[in-house]
């Protein structure tokens, strides 16, 4: 489900715009999806909360012999944190962690009775669930759709002009309205490579297949001096650049820092 619709601000780019960009940006990624590891909603709920500021091929060298230990989510929810921890410590905040996944466990044999279940209001109810590891979880294993909004998917749309503001859950919802919902999955899929691999903090531009129609680019890279080497200069670094989408010449703090304090703070991960 889209969040509620709350007055928000309008992206650069109309809904047609919006659309045209995504299929360039999907010709460039083809088969983009999650990178994590998962053969039921269990097991991508599990490696989604462990992927919390950790990357999902570390994630993925530890769920194989976790998913044995514990199968499903009955065996997870008999777990003590003391047996739990030393398990995921290498993904980074295991305590944390792994209080998360019991009690989420825990949650699930309690309300559902051992199934994960399939609505966005029912799973950020569960204990270390928020609404993009929710969206995740709906999108790529319960078969409805969900746009989840990660650091990348926040700084790539905002870069180009398909969505505007600081605030993943309106991310999400300038973005679900511009796309149809089976879209959705894939497009933040698509974001999220981009941002990996092309659209870092600082982009490499001259690689990407949207540069014509993204603002970042219009405004802030393009309108930048040329090193010495001829090469613009490009990202964060630049004397130009402010924030994630250009704008007036004043301390900003971008979207990602503000989606790492979060994560701190435990919202969401
Ligand atoms: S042109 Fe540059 S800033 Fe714009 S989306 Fe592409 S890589 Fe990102």
């Amino acid at each position: 489900m889209p969040p509620k619709a709350a007055k928000t601000p309008k992206p650069a780019k109309n809904t047609q715009q919006t659309r045209r960009i995504m299929r360039a940006l999907e010709a460039q990624h083809p088969g983009a999806d999650t990178e994590l590891h998962y053969t039921s909603p269990y097991e991508l709920l599990v490696a989604t909360i462990l992927s919390a500021q950790c990357t999902d091929e570390r994630v993925n060298q530890v769920t194989p012999a976790l998913f044995k230990r514990y199968p499903d989510a009955r065996a997870l929810a008999r777990a003590t944190t003391a047996e739990l921890e030393p398990q995921i410590q290498s993904t980074g905040f295991f305590r944390m962690k792994s209080k998360a996944l019991i009690g989420m466990a825990q949650a699930v044999v309690e309300r559902h009775g051992g199934q994960i279940p399939a609505s966005m209001e029912a799973l950020t109810a569960l204990p270390g669930v928020g609404r993009k590891t929710a969206n995740v979880v709906l999108g790529h294993a319960l078969g409805v759709p969900g746009l989840p909004v990660d650091r990348h998917v926040l700084r790539v749309a905002n870069r180009i002009g398909i969505a505007r503001s600081d605030e993943p859950v309106i991310v999400e919802q300038q973005l679900t309205s511009a796309l149809p919902p089976d879209e959705w999955t894939r497009a933040s899929d698509t974001l999220i490579l981009h941002g990996r691999r092309i659209c870092k903090p600082r982009p490499l531009c001259d690689k990407c297949a949207v540069r014509d129609d993204c603002e970042y680019y219009r405004k802030v890279v393009a309108r930048a001096p040329a090193t010495r080497t001829g090469r613009r200069s490009q990202g964060k670094d630049t004397p130009r650049s402010h924030g994630s989408h250009g704008g007036p010449r004043k301390r900003q703090t971008s979207p990602t820092d503000r989606a790492q304090r979060r994560k701190r703070r435990g919202e969401d991960n």
